[in-house]
């Protein structure tokens, strides 16, 4: 069975795992899976050049997902550029109907607002948050993503296990642990078989993307 990694940066080759990219954005493998997004943490890193060789690449047919994009507040000093960029990628995620892989630090309240916008599914990646965050980001429809911190962290497994399949993904993001771990974790929470929690995650793979 083919166990989905809705985020990772490492470039594995496997069609099931979305490989995010960050920079040197035209350097992407014809057949890899991609999501392409400026990340909030680096908004100020990026020139005009930058920029545009992103949006001219999100367009490339590897690319199946704007991420990982969102707002940051550790990166304060550049609170309005991580807005502005925000936008504009929600924008281009619309015109491309690529979903979005969110990446909200400290910002809830601010993502949720401008994700009013977004015309295509939402996955919040590394989701560590509270239960009723959980709920109120599930309730708008969008999709959550648990990674390396469900192994370690009992109340987000107290968390995990209250959720629905039907809007969860697991990912590995920059852990250096294998998915498989992610997947085997999630299903001692739930206590059940490692296929009620692999096929699920397939199918919201599926329905997003429009696989079947
Ligand atoms: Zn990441």
């Amino acid at each position: 069975m083919f166990l989905i990694d809705i985020h990772t940066h490492q470039k594995t080759g496997a069609a099931t795992s979305l490989c995010a990219i960050y920079s040197d954005f035209q350097n992407l493998d014809a057949d890899g899976v991609y999501s392409l997004g400026l990340h909030p943490m680096m908004v100020q890193s990026y020139d005009a050049i930058a920029i545009e060789s992103a949006y001219q690449a999100m367009v490339k047919k590897q690319v199946w997902a704007i991420g990982e994009i969102g707002l940051d507040k550790r990166n304060k000093a550049y609170w309005d550029l991580q807005i502005t960029l925000f936008q504009q990628q929600i924008e281009i995620a619309n015109a491309l109907q690529k979903p979005l892989i969110i990446h909200c630090v400290q910002a809830i309240d601010a993502c949720l607002l401008y994700l009013k916008a977004a015309q295509v599914p939402v996955i919040f990646h590394g989701f560590r948050k509270s239960l009723p965050v959980a709920k109120q980001l599930l309730q708008q429809g969008y999709y959550i993503s648990f990674g390396a911190a469900l192994l370690q962290d009992a109340s987000l497994q107290m968390c995990f296990k209250q959720l629905p399949l039907d809007q969860l993904f697991l990912e590995t993001d920059d852990s250096p642990i294998a998915i498989d771990e992610v997947y085997e974790t999630a299903a001692k929470v739930l206590q059940t078989e490692i296929e009620n929690v692999i096929l699920p995650i397939q199918e919201n793979f599926n329905r997003i993307f429009k696989l079947a």
